[in-house]
């Protein structure tokens, strides 16, 4: 069964001027039932979902990811605001793979500014306990396939290669998590 989003904006206005985000679709294999578990982690993905994309609007921060950092991994880091991030998780599409692990990727985004982006969420992403965690992993994939990214980050063509995927991990969720004022 998948549930589809008809509007495809993961995040859409609500009354109060806040903004509403949930996961676009939940893809599952046959007709399994989602178990009480898994309801539970949309539920609470959602709700962080929600949080974290009104906090990165409301601190319109703007952050240089990998400041000194990146300089391991040959990168002097590059500037990005909390409006691109956002307007990148808003229209990114959001797939729960129920049932699926894809090593011990918590979540992966996939495409660029030029394609639409695609996060998906594994299996693995229900053992992030604190709330506030799963923000920052969402802001954090919220970087991946800016623009921003792509124009400044010259190890972003071997995205999920070393020494990327190592090296970015520290320098990405700090970032995050000044974007998410924290
Ligand atoms: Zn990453």
């Amino acid at each position: 069964m998948n549930l589809v989003d008809p509007t495809g904006l993961s995040c859409t206005e609500t009354q109060n001027g806040d903004y509403d985000c949930k996961i676009d679709i939940v893809s599952q294999d046959g007709n399994k039932k989602l178990t009480k578990e898994q309801k539970q982690f949309i539920a609470k993905f959602n709700k962080e979902y929600t949080k974290a994309f009104n906090n990165l609007i409301k601190e319109r921060k703007n952050v240089t990811v990998g400041q000194n950092e990146f300089d391991k991994v040959g990168d002097s880091g590059f500037d990005i605001s909390g409006s691109e991030v956002a307007i990148n998780l808003i229209e990114t599409k959001v797939t729960y793979e129920v049932g699926k692990t894809y090593g011990d990727a918590l979540m992966t985004m996939a495409g660029d500014d030029r394609t639409g982006t695609q996060l998906r969420i594994y299996e693995t992403a229900r053992s992030i306990e604190r709330p506030g965690d799963l923000q920052e992993h969402i802001v954090h994939e919220g970087i991946h396939g800016t623009r921003s990214e792509r124009m400044g980050n010259p190890l972003y063509i071997i995205q999920g290669q070393s020494p990327y995927s190592d090296g970015h991990q520290k320098p990405y969720n700090d970032a995050a998590r000044r974007l998410l004022g924290k």
